[in-house]
């Protein structure tokens, strides 16, 4: 007699699980600092199957000069957030993000939480809070799984010095 011993490892992988979203997001804060824009930011990663499927830092579109701000320092109106980058990326690739997570530096804006819904993506891990919180409210009310974990361990989310 064998007894098929099946790994349940499942308060394990809960823990672990916490830890893998740190990393991730963690990663997405290092892609953020690929953005080119001054005032803000924001890196995203999806992943799929602890793969990372796409990614995203907030940013012009393709083609377009890599400068953000007009000359008041206003944010440009054609300015692509990191989550639509990463997003628009699968559009492009042969990629499908349904059942996906996405990890995220900030709290996203109702924009952004559309075409996280209609993208399919599953859940969501974001670090920094904002003060709207429709796009939040808009991703919780369609059932995707939103998660706030902070990033603060020491290191500086952004350096808004010039
Ligand atoms: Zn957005």
């Amino acid at each position: 007699m064998k007894a098929h011993s099946s790994t349940s490892s499942s308060l394990v992988e809960g823990r672990s699980k916490v830890a893998v979203d740190y990393r991730y997001l963690r990663m997405a804060r290092i892609w953020a600092e690929n953005s080119y824009c001054k005032r803000r930011q924001v890196g995203a990663l999806v992943v799929k199957d602890k793969m990372i499927i796409s990614d995203g830092y907030n940013g012009t579109p393709s083609g377009f000069e890599n400068v953000c701000e007009d000359d008041m320092g206003v944010t440009k109106p054609y300015v692509l957030h990191a989550e639509a980058n990463a997003i628009t990326k699968l559009a492009r690739s042969g990629n499908n993000s349904e059942g996906s997570t996405l990890y995220v530096t900030a709290s996203p804006c109702i924009e952004c939480s559309k075409l996280i819904i209609q993208a399919g993506i599953r859940r969501v891990v974001y670090a920094e809070k904002y003060r709207l919180t429709d796009g939040i409210d808009l991703l919780t009310r369609s059932g995707v799984e939103v998660e706030y974990l902070s990033l603060e361990d020491g290191c500086s989310s952004s350096s808004k010095s010039l």
